[in-house]
């Protein structure tokens, strides 16, 4: 996060938890560009804890992104759990994808991906392992960098731990500074929403990330919370974000 005359200016990757339909991307997207946002995520896969729970939409949503891409000129990315997907996103021109907590959590599963992406140029966005185990986290980075994929990015997300109160991930920032110092040139962004849990929960992590110093926040947003299919309780509207971002005092990068 850099500092410039005024506001401190952040940089931000929005959207949704999951892709569930064309006008819900379509407006979640044209709200975040309106509030100056270039990366826009969305869960096409999507790793539920529970059997039968809404599992994402899966290649459908590819000419979403793609229409997002291409209208309204943002960067897209998702999340890829396995090689398939990887093949897929390949074929669809998605800018970038990353590896959720409970792959990054599988050395297996991050050598298959790495194997999958090595050689294709794209940026590998990978979150930390839903355990607080520090040498898995590193660990999953080098499967990675060892591949040759040259930008590799970290999103710290928080651990499931005993008890997380408040939160829904224990931030345990102090891990997330051991994991920072052993690579310390590679950008690392926070994700607020699934540490918290609880949009009303999301500014003092927003603060405390600024305050750490993170490269960028990853923030889940939906056009209408209430009813999205995943991550209901988590996802703030593009206007309440802004407001949010207002609150912290900056400004999107
Ligand atoms: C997500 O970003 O929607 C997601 C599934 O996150 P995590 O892997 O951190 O649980
Ligand atoms: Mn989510």
């Amino acid at each position: 996060m850099s500092e410039c005359v005024g506001k401190k200016k952040i940089s931000l990757v929005a959207g949704p938890c999951s892709a569930e339909n064309r006008s819900q991307m379509l407006d979640t997207a044209r709200g975040l560009k309106a509030l100056g946002v270039q990366v826009f995520r969305a869960g096409l896969w999507k790793p539920r804890s529970r059997w039968g729970n809404f599992e994402g939409v899966g290649e459908k949503g590819l000419p979403w992104m793609a229409e997002i891409r291409q209208e309204l000129g943002l960067k897209v990315m998702t999340e890829v759990a396995l090689p398939r997907h990887v093949e897929a996103v390949l074929r669809s021109g998605v800018d970038m994808v990353w590896i959720g907590a409970r792959t990054s959590a599988n050395p297996f599963m991050v050598s298959e991906l790495a194997e999958a992406l090595k050689g294709t140029g794209m940026t590998v966005w990978i979150k930390n392992p839903i355990c607080p185990d520090v040498p898995l986290w590193i660990g999953a980075i080098e499967r990675l960098l060892n591949a040759g994929i040259r930008d590799v990015r970290v999103i710290h997300r928080g651990f499931c731990v005993v008890d997380s109160t408040p939160y829904r991930n224990a931030p345990l920032w102090e891990l997330a500074e051991q994991f920072r110092s052993h690579f310390p040139a590679l950008a690392c962004y926070c994700d607020p929403s699934h540490i918290a849990g609880k949009r009303e929960l999301l500014l003092p992590i927003c603060e405390k990330a600024l305050s750490l110093h993170f490269d960028g926040l990853f923030v889940e947003s939906h056009n209408c919370p209430e009813v999205a299919l995943s991550d209901s309780a988590q996802q703030v509207t593009p206007t309440d974000l802004g407001l949010l971002l207002n609150r912290m005092g900056v400004l999107i990068e």
